[in-house]
């Protein structure tokens, strides 16, 4: 594999974790933000990174130490992709921003670097004419809290050269995720392709009082085997995220995404459960009940 130094853009909640995961994996990382106040606080991020993989044991404290020190933070573009052979791009799901973002980028760069997003809405094509590098873009999707939900979705687009779709998988293997390469572009990847309707229906029903959550959690759980159902799963991403995106889809017109966003508006936002963020969703936190031994035996 080719790729020795990597730059992040973006800091915010899914840059800082790929940045520190990189660096982590014993790559040199250059981070970039839009300014000093948004650096601070990837910093914050780091520390509260360092302290959740000795945690979750997956590092000592020499290893993630070593691990920030790899980082180096930059506001300027130019610097901050000097010499990169892979930019991954995590700032925000704006079109106008990302389009801006790539503009200036396919000026400062070298011709060598691979530029990579992690977008999780958009596919290649919407991008792509904005890179100057139609062959060396494509789209590396990771999932909140990489260390250990460690699955890497590869996108190429119809441009994406075989190469640099295949030096991106081994990347995504050197930092200890599990690739998932996508021959094709598709909205929502793999993973998002399965849950949102998952999550759709699973709501469903409940808001058409056809079952409970609990009951539909246990149905799941004991007929696939799976260690968690729909509604435990909906706790760990939160309501924000489905939120938008069904409520979205119910202002143009879908009467079951308007009803899905209904009930996530008056079960978790409007009573301030958000889940495991803050130990309040469908379930109670630590500790919930689907993790009872007893919840799928009676
Ligand atoms: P975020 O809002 O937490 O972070 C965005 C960062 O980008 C901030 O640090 C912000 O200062 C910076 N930024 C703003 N404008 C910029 C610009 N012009 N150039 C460079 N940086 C700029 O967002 P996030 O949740 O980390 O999402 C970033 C990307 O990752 C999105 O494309 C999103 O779809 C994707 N993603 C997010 C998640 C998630 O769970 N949050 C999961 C997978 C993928």
């Amino acid at each position: 594999m080719n790729i020795k130094n990597v730059t992040v853009a973006g800091s915010g909640v899914l840059g800082s974790q790929i940045a520190f995961q990189t660096a982590f994996k014993g790559f040199e990382v250059s981070v970039y933000d839009i300014n000093d106040e948004a650096l601070e606080k990837a910093k914050e991020r780091f520390k509260i990174l360092m302290e959740r993989y000795q945690a979750d044991k997956y590092g000592t404290k020499e290893e993630v130490a070593a691990a920030y020190n790899r980082i180096t933070l930059h506001t300027d573009l130019a610097k901050a992709v000097d010499n990169a052979d892979l930019l991954v791009e995590a700032v925000p799901e704006l079109i106008d921003i990302k389009r801006d973002f790539y503009t200036n980028l396919a000026k400062v760069a070298a011709g060598k670097t691979i530029f990579a997003s992690n977008s999780s809405t958009m596919i290649p094509s919407q991008l792509v004419e904005f890179t100057g590098r139609p062959e060396k873009y494509l789209h590396l999707h990771f999932a909140n809290e990489i260390w250990k939900l460690n699955i890497a979705e590869i996108m190429k687009h119809e441009k994406t050269s075989p190469e640099v779709f295949k030096e991106v998988i081994e990347f995504a293997k050197a930092i200890a995720m599990v690739p998932i390469p996508l021959h094709k572009e598709q909205p929502g990847y793999v993973l998002n392709t399965l849950l949102v309707p998952h999550l759709k229906v699973s709501i469903l029903l409940v808001v058409d009082g056809i079952s409970e959550p609990q009951i539909v959690d246990k149905t799941w759980m004991i007929s696939t085997g799976s260690p968690i159902g729909p509604f435990g799963f909906l706790d760990i991403i939160g309501p924000n995220t489905p939120y938008n995106l069904y409520n979205a889809w119910g202002e143009e017109g879908d009467e079951d995404s308007a009803k899905v966003a209904g009930w996530l508006k008056s079960e978790y936002l409007d009573k301030g459960r958000m889940g495991t963020a803050n130990g309040k969703g469908v379930y109670t936190y630590p500790n919930p009940v689907y993790q009872d031994p007893d919840f799928t035996k009676n």
